[in-house]
């Protein structure tokens, strides 16, 4: 796998705080883009083949990550958190944490555990809600918190593990939900070749998804595509329980058929399945009881063809989730091979396939 997915899940951005991946968004995409738009909430897209007589597919991952916010500075010097995205409190006691100061540097804490001497009046208990957490600095006191650069409303995020597995398979890490997506919209606009392609495309990633889907809202209304592809990470649960449509690590991209926001078209579905069996890709079908950026472009103007091409795996948000390298060259394969078929005579066969 190319550097720049290294280079992603190192980065911080809880949503609307997505500049640092943003930049590297732009910096990555401008050699290899005719344009570079931006929308007003700060989704980013790179185009090309914008010159031919076909329709426009917009690819996207999202570029934020769940994390924290900076709530509160107490007299003691230790900070109370705000969640952004869904976390559960489980995966917080003992973590190693990063407040992310004006300047793009770390200021490095741990989410304080009590230990089982304060636990054994039978009184007080371990905390469990968000609520009830701060983060140690190991600030003296409030003053010396702010003269370290801590202010109310920085990012929190959780210190990155990025590791691989012993057998060379697998790659730990935070936020492969979805800097994934977006280290996958790069790498098809380095690979793509354009000569094969009947489409105008716009690769890229958007804001705020963690959040309720925002970004991609915006930036759907200003890419105005024919078709829509997500490409997001979904929770693999086959280290939980058996399930024929829960996801699998390494057996394949997910096709996402249903989930509570978008049910997938069938003519879509039709069309992935097709174009996967016909070049060889493995992939799953996937139920998931969220929602992806598909969902939020589907109703955009006069509404939208769109599809999520999933990503198995485990454990997302949480501090170190778990992916498959032959997932990854399942997901690239199936894009770049739907991308190479879809031209106006394709969007009319799927829209009447359904
Ligand atoms: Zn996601």
């Amino acid at each position: 796998m190319d550097r720049i997915y290294k280079d992603l899940v190192n980065l911080p951005g809880v949503s609307g705080q997505e500049k640092y991946v943003r930049a590297y968004m732009r910096e990555q995409l401008e050699p290899v883009s005719e344009v570079i738009i931006q929308d007003n909430l700060g989704s980013i897209f790179g185009g090309i083949n914008l010159d031919v007589d076909g329709p426009t597919v917009m690819m996207a991952g999202h570029m934020d990550e769940v994390g924290a916010m900076v709530q509160e500075i107490t007299p003691k010097g230790v900070i109370k958190m705000l969640a952004i995205g869904g976390i559960s409190p489980m995966v917080m006691i003992s973590q190693h944490m990063n407040v992310v100061l004006d300047d793009g540097t770390f200021v490095p804490g741990v989410v304080g555990a009590k230990p089982p001497h304060l636990l054994r009046d039978g009184h007080s208990k371990q905390v469990s809600s968000f609520e009830d957490f701060f983060l140690d600095i190991g600030a003296d006191d409030f003053d010396h918190a702010v003269s370290l650069g801590i202010k109310i409303g920085q990012q929190v995020v959780f210190e990155n593990n990025y590791k691989e597995s012993i057998d060379g398979k697998k790659i730990f890490s935070k936020a492969w939900d979805d800097r994934f997506g977006c280290g996958m919209a790069l790498d098809i606009m380095k690979s793509v070749n354009k000569k094969e392609l009947p489409c105008k495309l716009y690769a890229g990633a958007n804001v705020m998804e963690e959040v309720g889907l925002r970004g991609a809202q915006t930036s759907a209304f200003k890419v105005k595509p024919d078709l829509f592809i997500a490409v997001d990470c979904s929770p693999a649960n086959d280290t939980f329980a058996d399930s024929m449509v829960g996801g699998v690590l390494g057996d394949g991209f997910l096709i996402r058929f249903y989930d509570p926001r978008a049910i997938l078209h069938q003519g879509m579905k039709k069309f992935i399945e097709e174009t996967a069996k016909k070049n060889n890709i493995k992939f799953q079908y996937y139920k998931s009881l969220g929602g992806t950026d598909a969902a939020a472009v589907q109703l955009s103007r006069e509404g939208v063809l769109v599809c999520t091409i999933g990503m198995p795996s485990r454990y997302i948000h949480s501090t170190t989730s778990i992916i498959h390298k032959d997932d990854y060259l399942a997901v690239k394969n199936v894009i770049l091979a739907m991308l190479k078929e879809i031209d106006f005579k394709k969007i009319n066969e799927i829209k009447d396939n359904a």
